[in-house]
């Protein structure tokens, strides 16, 4: 990026910005015309609502978006893998009618991968997709599907082929939520949130069209998605990452503020699932635990921890910023992350003893530590488990042997299932 390009690029997107912001016009009103000049998401093609621009020129558009106070895209939800794996798999049709309406907010995603019998085993899923009278009929069962509860379409891995290999016989859709044939029955978990659903499907409808790539290539759609996720594994991960929580006064302001209520709420206990290693200083200095010199060792150790996972992540960024293809770093990262959760509940519990089972109120930082301790386990089993990003790395980095059993090529007819079906 030569400083004149900069400059350019600057001042074009100044003076867009002094024609068209107004903190007073409709939130979805303002994103339409962002995403239309293509200053919402400008690392896209020019052909979807981008720019073309590298990611570092995608910051400058951003710091000019930001220091005038305007509004961005929706970033927030499961809206950011839908819409990185339609660009990646999509059908013209798929991306003219998901893609704006992604970026404007005015439609919300759920992905529908796991089920009772296949998480980590993804490929053994058994909700089917049959062809019928120019349609695709499903039936199956979901399950842990994050903010279900509030999604317009989901991302649908099925089974369409019985008597293909294992993770031959998957393909991938869009399914429309809001239909009879879908029932979504929130879960609620042990640290007292519901943000995730069983969904039943009985017959359920999906347009020819609402097939994403090729017949029985779900497989690789699918992948596109979790590289996607575990790559943004930290903290509220991808999912989150354009939730901001503005104080400015406004009518776009205050419709901000209630999507980001709204698609935010499944996630907000995630910064706790992650550790809170933020909080671990201001609690060893409030208890007195920082002169402990056994808890101050441990909290180097866990200080030291984080910070690699940070760099490791930030050298992800950049090789992504350089345009390099998504890689094993998101296994990597997820990995990495759950070390620091699990690390930093371990510190919590010295720092806080007893007192960090003391839920709401009355426990330390109101109930967040206990909130620590019983959130962190999501961390290693959220987007694959420890254990699958361990294999993950076995095969594809370090080269190693596949996992005896994993290149079935009997149909999925005749493999032995983790569920009657
Ligand atoms: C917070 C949260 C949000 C989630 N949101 C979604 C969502 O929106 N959509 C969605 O589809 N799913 C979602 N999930 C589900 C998640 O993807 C699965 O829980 C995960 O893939 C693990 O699957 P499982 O729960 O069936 O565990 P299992 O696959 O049954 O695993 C049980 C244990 O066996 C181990 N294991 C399994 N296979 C192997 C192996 N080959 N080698 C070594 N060890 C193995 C696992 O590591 C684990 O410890 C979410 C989960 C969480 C916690």
């Amino acid at each position: 990026m030569t400083e004149s390009t900069e400059a350019a690029l600057r001042a074009e997107v100044s003076a867009w910005l002094q024609a068209n912001w107004s903190p007073d016009q409709g939130l979805v009103e303002w994103r339409k015309k962002l995403v239309d000049a293509g200053w919402g998401a400008p690392t896209w093609p020019k052909a979807w609502y981008g720019r073309d621009l590298s990611p570092a020129l995608a910051a400058v558009v951003d710091q000019e978006i930001r220091r005038i106070g305007a509004v961005g895209v929706a970033r927030t939800g499961i809206r950011t893998l839908a819409a990185a794996t339609l660009l990646a798999h999509g059908s013209d049709f798929q991306k003219r009618k998901f893609l704006r309406r992604s970026l404007t907010g005015e439609d919300t995603w759920c992905q529908l991968f796991s089920e009772p019998g296949s998480g980590s085993d993804l490929a053994g899923a058994m909700t089917r997709a049959e062809r019928k009278d120019g349609r695709w009929i499903v039936n199956g069962q979901k399950v842990w599907t994050t903010s279900a509860h509030h999604a317009d379409w989901g991302l649908l891995l099925a089974r369409t082929d019985m008597d293909a290999t294992k993770h031959q016989g998957l393909s991938f859709f869009v399914i429309d939520m809001h239909q009879p044939g879908v029932e979504v029955r929130p879960l609620r978990q042990m640290n007292g949130h519901a943000s995730f659903n069983q969904v039943f499907f009985t017959d359920a409808e999906v347009p020819e069209e609402h097939l994403v790539g090729e017949l029985g290539g779900g497989w690789a759609v699918a992948t596109t998605t979790l590289m996607h996720e575990r790559r943004g594994a930290d903290g509220v991960g991808a999912v989150g990452a354009g939730a901001s929580a503005t104080v400015r006064e406004g009518r776009i302001y205050d419709e901000e503020r209630a999507e980001v209520a709204t698609t935010m709420e499944p996630y907000k206990w995630y910064p706790q699932r992650a550790g809170r290693v933020d909080l671990v200083l201001k609690r060893a200095k409030e208890t007195g635990k920082i002169d402990d010199p056994v808890v101050r060792q441990e909290i180097a150790k866990l200080l030291i921890l984080a910070r690699s996972a940070e760099w490791t992540a930030r050298r992800a960024r950049a090789a992504q910023a350089l345009g390099r293809p998504q890689g094993p770093e998101g296994s990597l990262g997820k990995l990495a992350a759950s070390h620091v959760a699990r690390a930093a509940a371990r510190v919590h519990t010295l720092i806080s003893g007893a007192d960090a089972m003391l839920s709401g109120p009355d426990g330390p930082e109101d109930g967040i530590v206990a909130e620590i301790l019983i959130s962190v386990p999501a961390v290693s089993i959220a987007g694959g488990t420890d254990e699958i990003q361990r294999n993950i790395i076995a095969e594809r980095v370090l080269r190693m042997p596949k996992e005896p059993g994993s290149a079935d090529d009997r149909p999925f007819r005749e493999v032995p299932k983790n569920a009657v079906g």
